[in-house]
């Protein structure tokens, strides 16, 4: 179950009533303050949840999950069931589950969450675990870990928390036109062996959509919009999908599609070189302060 804490798309009470009926129903579940952050470090925890026998989601609209899971390389078969409790109501959430609905049982669910363990830390580009979910404690009541520590009074030089705000690519959908590649200046896309991929979900900024908007087919998704059908919702009407990313794109980029595109590959190379040389700058600097007698030096 996702709570959508960061942007609380998910109601709180909506949550709060659904886990309720869970746990009335005796029903065993994890609670995850933010899906989405799970899926850009590709968590293992999600791996595990794929292939659970039974497995169903409780989250967002289906299209997001689906492709959050698969972005995160833990693929979920095509008969998991995924509960929308973003746009359903608990008691529709809870039928789809199979459990009898009872008013009363949402009061209380809430320090009853079985929560995802968050003890071992992995790898992640994002820096520390904390970084992007924050101290799961603070949003579920999770018991204190050593690895969470309550925060200090001390002035921090941690970066703020990272909101987990990134592109989805509908594999369905995408033709890997590159068009997406070529228009992000940040360098989140990558190509590899002719696919995109999103491989610096940190790079994007948060709550800027627009390469969803000048995606040729409706393939990129932001779960974490508010807009249909960016927000991973279904695709009403193709045709009009379609004459809106071609009448976007000419209000970006002006009507030489081509030189706008090649000029913002040339400007987004500068920046990643740019980048490049300031890690090589960096690691070199790092070099010299080990070195013998260097100490003390800056
Ligand atoms: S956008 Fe969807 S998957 Fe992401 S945190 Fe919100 S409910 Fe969860
Ligand atoms: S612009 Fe859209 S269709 Fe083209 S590669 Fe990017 S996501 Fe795929």
């Amino acid at each position: 179950m996702c709570r959508c804490a960061h942007e609380g798309l998910v109601p709180e009470p909506r949550f709060t009533a659904l886990a309720g009926a869970l746990r009335g129903a005796s029903l065993p579940f994890v609670a995850v303050p933010d899906l989405c952050g799970l899926a850009a470090r590709r968590d293992p925890d999600l791996l595990e949840w794929a292939r659970h026998p039974g497995r169903k989601v409780v989250a967002c609209h289906p299209r997001a999950i689906v492709n959050l899971f698969d972005a995160a390389g833990a693929p979920l078969p095509g008969d998991a069931l995924i509960v929308n409790l973003r746009a359903d109501s608990a008691q529709t959430a809870a039928t789809q589950l199979g459990i009898e609905w009872n008013e009363d049982r949402g009061s209380g669910a809430e320090n009853e969450l079985r929560l995802s363990s968050d003890s071992v830390p992995t790898p992640s580009p994002f820096g520390p675990r904390s970084s992007d979910l924050g101290p799961r404690s603070s949003v579920l009541d999770d018991p204190p870990s050593p690895l969470h520590p309550a925060p200090s009074t001390a002035p921090s030089t941690l970066p703020p928390p990272w909101l987990p705000w990134f592109p989805v690519i509908d594999r369905a959908r995408c033709t890997d036109c590159r068009q997406c590649l070529e228009f992000c200046l940040f360098g989140v896309y990558t190509l590899e062996n002719g696919r995109i991929e999103v491989r610096h979900p940190e790079n994007c900024k948060p709550h800027c959509p627009a390469c969803a908007r000048i995606c040729p087919h409706t393939a990129i998704i932001f779960p974490k919009h508010t807009e249909a059908p960016i927000d991973g919702s279904p695709i009403a009407d193709e045709e009009a999908e379609k004459a809106r990313a071609r009448r976007e794109l000419n209000e970006l980029l002006g009507q030489d599609i081509d030189a706008a595109l090649a000029e913002r590959r040339r400007r987004a190379a500068a920046r990643l070189l740019d980048a490049d040389k300031l890690r090589l700058a960096m690691a070199e600097r790092e070099r010299c302060s080990r070195k013998p007698g260097a100490e003390g030096r800056t």
